[in-house]
């Protein structure tokens, strides 16, 4: 009989992954909270709606990607699994009046994601992001501030190799202007475009950057940089956030070409890359300056900038560079017993133990003591409290092999609480 399997795309995370991914989200709430950064836990769908008009309807991630839920009885609204984070997050800013705090206001979370995407190692349908966002500022230095958080993120887990790929996509001013001429030198080889291509030249030039269709990627090659075509407050803005990030010392390569996405972004957008992983494996998270996004969700215009870094890809770098933690093993103490009858008896001591801080389980079969052994060891405990018939306990320490005499309960209790911090 063949049974169910977990849908395309959508994994299971067994040991040792599911304590890496656990680890590598709590130091991204570690990093957002000595930042500054208040946490916000959004609802994983939205309105459909929001997506649409915030992602924009031509791209991948609202036209092909999107989860949509039937609508139910009374309420008509079609909902989607949210595919990023940032629509959410401008959405709670306008909804809870969030422009009356002090500006910018600096949120983080950790967001399950759904796309219906093509899945392979690195890309899935179901996929976990650290998103910090900081909204109501313009100026370049929360673009330093955000730009370098995510670096810093990433080299203290130990992916000092990280790249930040730096450029501006510039503003509502000058980058129609350059749009056209992008369409322009794309147009003069149109016939030899995919159609998907084609279709990007006539409703989002910006996007041909993007494509690994071979044709676009060569007439990418020789297309105008934004970087040549930004109006006067842009290229400011740019010079001032490049200057900041080398008095930091962040480590920053332009890429012209680096067009995110996203419709929303304007001016900053930056890529975090490893080099020397395969495909988009080393493309472990971007951001981007997102200015007109909460005007666009019926807010006052308020500037904004954030960055999304995936906590899968995150693990997959981690993983082939070895530095993922150990898992912990199992519980340091094992509570074992002569006689069937001293089960409950058994999980109370190691209740007990646990209360008092130690990691413990009780062996609640009713084998031969010396399977339950067998069972400790195997488990890799460091001690084990026997129940004798009389109740009394006797404490065996599994790293000397040696065992003392049955005694009573109170002080075997304390005798083993400090052998496992004495060992631990
Ligand atoms: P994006 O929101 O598309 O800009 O992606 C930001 C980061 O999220 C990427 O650099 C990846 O690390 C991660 N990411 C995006 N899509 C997926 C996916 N389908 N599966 C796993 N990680 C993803």
């Amino acid at each position: 009989m063949s049974g169910f399997q977990s849908p395309r795309g959508l994994r299971d995370l067994l040991e040792p992954l599911a304590s890496a991914h656990g680890w590598v989200t709590d130091r991204a709430w570690a990093a957002a909270d000595a930042a500054g950064y208040a946490r916000i836990e959004l609802p994983i769908a939205e309105e459909s709606a929001l997506f649409e008009r915030a992602v924009g309807g031509t791209s991948d991630i609202v036209a092909k990607e999107l989860y949509r839920l039937e609508p139910r009885g009374d309420d008509a609204i079609t909902l989607a699994l949210r595919p990023e984070a940032t629509a959410g997050a401008v959405r709670a800013y306008i909804q809870h009046g969030m422009r009356s705090q002090p500006q910018p206001v600096r949120l983080a979370t950790v967001a399950q994601l759904f796309r219906y995407d093509r899945p392979q190692k690195g890309r899935y349908r179901q996929f976990t992001q650290f998103d910090i966002e900081a909204i109501g500022d313009g100026g370049p230095g929360i673009d330093l501030e955000v730009i370098e958080l995510g670096a810093a993120y990433l080299r203290e887990l130990g992916l000092t190799d990280v790249q930040v790929h730096l450029n501006s996509v510039g503003c509502a001013a000058c980058r129609p202007a350059y749009v056209e001429t992008l369409r322009a030198h794309f147009t003069s080889v149109s016939q030899e475009l995919s159609e998907v291509d084609q279709s990007r030249l006539a409703t989002n030039p910006l996007r041909l950057l993007d494509s690994k269709e071979p044709a676009a990627v060569q007439r990418a090659a020789s297309a105008p940089v934004i970087t040549d075509h930004l109006c006067a407050e842009c290229a400011a803005h740019y010079a001032a956030v490049t200057a900041g990030l080398a008095t930091i010392g962040t480590a920053v390569l332009p890429a012209p070409r680096l067009v995110r996405g996203l419709d929303y972004y304007t001016r900053t957008a930056w890529e975090y890359l490893l080099p020397g992983e395969q495909g988009q494996q080393g493309a472990l998270g971007g951001g981007g300056r997102y200015d007109g996004l909460v005007e666009l969700l019926g807010g006052t215009p308020t500037p904004a900038i954030g960055f999304a870094i995936g906590i899968d890809r995150v693990v997959l770098a981690l993983e082939a560079r070895g530095l993922l933690p150990a898992v912990s093993g199992g519980p340091a103490i094992v509570v074992a017993g002569i006689e069937p009858d001293s089960v409950a008896s058994r999980v109370a001591i190691a209740g007990e133990l646990r209360a008092a801080g130690a990691s413990a389980r009780a062996d609640v079969s009713t084998r031969k003591i010396g399977k339950q052994l067998e069972g400790a060891v195997r488990d890799g405990a460091l001690a084990v409290i026997i129940v004798e018939p009389d109740g009394r306990l006797t404490l065996r320490d599994l790293v000397k092999a040696s065992q003392a005499e049955p005694a009573e309960r109170g002080g075997v209790i304390a005798a083993a609480l400090r052998l496992v911090q004495n060992e631990g």
